[in-house]
């Protein structure tokens, strides 16, 4: 995936194919690029075959060793502790393919069981049937707000419309975050497998996925996906030659924040400017072009074939009462085990921190987490005992998000932290409604003063009243939730704002 290629898993690969064709074995062993195998800090990664083995903080000078290690069954090359609880914490559903198959052979998706649900969905399954199945399930949008998405399906499905579409937002944009684009980079036939069941369960025939100009590999893996499918009768007219017909394009965004939000998305694809419009209607009923739209996220569509192939049931018994399944995490900042994790509902923020993360790089005390981006909130260490739930999140005062989780140690002034996702947030507005476009500029310019030592007492008081002004009076999920950072640290740290009044430095 592109955090490896980033760290030269590319010349990696060369070396290694060179190194094999010099010891004469390039037909007897496969070099296969793979998706994310998770462990982003300790990349790149390489398993061998059939032992296994994986082999950490890999470089080009390793490929000899490694290739020895073929017939020798070990090398001095630093190897991966795969019973470290980073790997046997985890629960992968939406993961379960990743950094195990090659994400540009579709056929490396089909011997894994891939596109078996959509045949049995469309042969053997009415489409009430798979709403039902999905409603079942408990599953809930895994794109930040949690709206049960069997629910929304049946809106989708019930609306009357001349055409109905499927969206998948990919227009993943949380600082710290990169779930959507490993699923995208590593397995994107599952999610085109889910959008396919869920336009069957709809009626739609045209998909479209919006997805960030920043992802250029998620895009180019994505389009070869499509293509292939096209060709084998998997997307396109006549779907496993039945009566079902499925179109899915590409739209790239260009990385306007804002368009995450599901109504601007819409104006984005439909050519205009990529603002919100204030709802209802909501896209369910009134969506693209004024038909009824299913808009889920990249990690939703990715859960679809599991619960089709496994049943609701399987799929409920994950998970909490009210979260059902598992939840994919981009995991960093001050942690060791950077990386991308997916874990089942329920496990509490000190199981990810502690034993998944494995703590901060030089031992400092944790001192929070944050999540759900500019939209969610710190949760102090004292807290770390909180399910992660939707409904718990939210009672300590963040929110589940799409799945950044930011690792915060003692050295972090919050103070700065809620400065910085403020700051994304002005940069991010799209100025449409007045609470935001000023909001946001007039609260990071408090911060500012408060963080420079030129704030009184009564600029806090401006500070909390113009983020309860901005939550009640934004039109959109942006400003409404932008003071959510500022609010949260308020709360957990207030002491450290109040040390900045007067303090001039
Ligand atoms: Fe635009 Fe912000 Fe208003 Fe949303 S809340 S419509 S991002 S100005």
């Amino acid at each position: 995936a592109a955090g490896c290629q980033a760290s030269g898993s590319l010349e990696i690969k060369r070396r290694l194919e060179l190194v094999l064709s010099a010891a004469g074995k390039q037909a007897d062993v496969d070099v296969v690029p793979v998706g994310c195998m998770g462990l982003c800090g300790h990349g790149p990664l390489v398993r061998l075959e059939p032992t296994g083995k994986v082999f950490e903080r890999v470089t080009p000078a390793d490929a000899e060793e490694l290739v020895a290690a073929l017939d020798q069954g070990s090398c001095n090359v630093q190897q991966c502790n795969l019973n470290h609880p980073f790997f046997t914490r985890q629960y992968p559903i939406v993961l379960r393919h990743s950094g195990r198959i090659n994400p540009e052979r579709i056929e490396d998706y089909i011997a894994a069981g891939g596109y078996r649900m959509l045949y049995h969905v469309i042969h053997d399954l009415t489409p009430a049937e798979v709403i039902q199945m999905i409603t079942r399930s408990g599953l809930r949008g895994r794109g930040g707000a949690g709206y049960p998405t069997g629910l929304k399906w049946a809106t989708v499905a019930k609306s009357p419309g001349e055409r109905k579409f499927v969206i998948c937002n990919a227009d993943e944009g949380d600082p710290g975050a990169f779930m959507d684009r490993s699923v995208l980079e590593s397995d994107p036939h599952l999610v085109l497998e889910g959008m396919a069941i869920a336009a069957y369960a709809v009626g739609a025939e045209q998909g479209f996925i919006y997805v960030r100009g920043e992802y250029p590999l998620a895009i180019e893996r994505l389009q070869k996906a499509i293509v292939q499918a096209r060709r084998l009768g998997l997307l396109g007219a006549q779907i496993f030659e039945s009566g079902f017909n499925f179109r899915v394009d590409i739209r790239v965004g260009a990385g306007a924040f804002v368009c995450g939000e599901e109504t601007a998305l819409i104006a984005s694809i439909e050519g205009r400017r990529g603002q919100p419009r204030p709802r209802p209607p909501y896209p369910a009923e009134s969506g693209l072009w004024g038909m009824p739209t299913l808009i889920n996220n990249v990690e939703t569509f990715a859960n679809i074939s599991a619960i089709i192939e496994h049943g609701p049931e399987w799929f409920r018994q994950i998970g909490t009462e009210q979260s059902k399944g598992t939840k994919v995490f981009a995991l960093t900042g001050k942690i060791r085990n950077t990386g991308l994790i997916e874990v089942p509902m329920g496990i509490t923020l000190r199981e990810i921190v502690e034993d998944i993360g494995d703590g901060t790089p030089d031992g400092t005390p944790v001192k929070a987490v944050q999540t759900g981006g500019p939209s969610g909130g710190c949760i102090p260490a004292s807290l770390f005992d909180t399910p992660v739930d939707y409904e718990s999140l939210a009672a300590v005062g963040s929110i589940m998000g799409s799945g950044g989780m930011v690792v915060m140690d003692e050295h972090t002034n919050m103070v700065d932290v809620a400065r910085f996702y403020m700051e994304f947030c002005k940069d991010e507005s799209c100025g449409k409604c007045i609470p935001c476009r000023v909001g946001t500029v007039q609260l990071f310019n408090l911060l500012t003063k408060l963080r420079n030592g030129q704030a009184g007492e009564s600029d806090l008081q401006t500070i909390e009243a113009l983020c309860e002004l901005m939550r009640e009076t934004s039109l959109c999920g942006l400003g409404q939730s932008a003071p959510n950072p500022v609010l949260s640290t308020l709360h957990y740290f207030r002491h450290e704002y109040e040390q900045l009044i007067g303090a001039e430095v």
